[in-house]
């Protein structure tokens, strides 16, 4: 294994809290050999590359898949087909980027296998690494406990982060859901809990997301994106707490081991 050529970073997050052009440079700065591409929504990218005949087919081919791969009960496996006005709405998306509505949640790996058929044969090869950041909600299936959690992100080709899913996925802390529980304001107790969690527009958004980059570069090279270690920025985070410890205040962005595999793999050559 050794770092793709042209790692493609697709900017969808539409928040100004998240800088792509400073994360591309970091990743540069990392990375030393990568050429790094800035490009649109991923959607958005690859559709515009179609003629129009094909393009209309494709949309009607995605809106389809999209309505196909909702999670309608968070508690049940299985997928529903979807409702006529539920394909209507995603076309209506599709074709309309800027009105993106919150509230759906997709299944993630479905998701990313649909978005990986809309890449050119061109830049299919490991060469490439396709990265799309989203404001999309997506989740997967927990096999433990019978349900779907949303995720931050999803590694895969490509992979995709949810700047949503930041927010929405990892857990706040006990006492906020205690207390919520016991009848306090919700409002009230995320300025209270302010700091302790990442809020949307939370100003810290593009430091915290230089790690979910790193994870799934890591995915691309090895096949493995995450670490044991606390203190790694590669570290699976399930509790906002532990987001934040990893990609904010640890004093080496990654453990010793993860440092070793990537000098080895950057010493790699091209
Ligand atoms: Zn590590």
């Amino acid at each position: 294994m050794k770092p793709p050529c042209f790692i493609y970073l697709y900017d969808a997050a539409k928040t100004d809290k998240l800088e792509v052009g400073k994360i591309a440079n970091y990743l540069k700065r990392k990375l030393g050999k990568a050429r790094l591409i800035i490009r649109d929504d991923f959607l958005v990218h690859h559709l515009s590359r179609l003629p129009s005949s094909r393009k209309e087919e494709r949309v009607d081919f995605l809106a389809r898949k999209l309505a196909d791969i909702r999670i309608r009960q968070i508690n049940e496996r299985e997928f529903s087909k979807p409702l006529p006005a539920e394909v209507e709405y995603e076309k209506r998306n599709l074709l309309n980027p800027e009105s993106k509505a919150f509230g759906i949640l997709y299944e993630g790996f479905k998701l990313a296998a649909l978005l990986g058929r809309l890449v050119p044969k061109g830049e299919l090869s490991l060469e490439c690494c396709h990265i799309a950041f989203t404001n999309q909600l997506f989740g997967t299936w927990d096999q433990n406990n019978h349900r779907y959690h949303a995720r931050v992100s999803i590694y895969s080709f490509p992979s995709l982060i949810s700047t949503v899913g930041l927010v929405e996925a990892p857990a706040k802390p006990k006492e906020f859901y205690l207390r919520r529980q016991l009848g306090s304001d919700a409002i009230v107790l995320k300025e209270e809990f302010k700091g302790r969690f990442i809020d949307y527009e939370d100003p810290r958004l593009t430091e915290v997301m230089k790690g979910y980059l790193l994870q799934a570069l890591f995915f691309h090279m090895t096949g493995d994106p995450f670490c044991k270690d606390e203190n790694c920025r590669l570290y699976n985070a399930h509790w906002q707490e532990e987001v934040i410890h990893a990609q904010l205040e640890t004093p080496h962005e990654l453990c010793k081991s993860h440092q070793a595999i990537l000098h080895s793999l950057l010493s790699f050559p091209p």
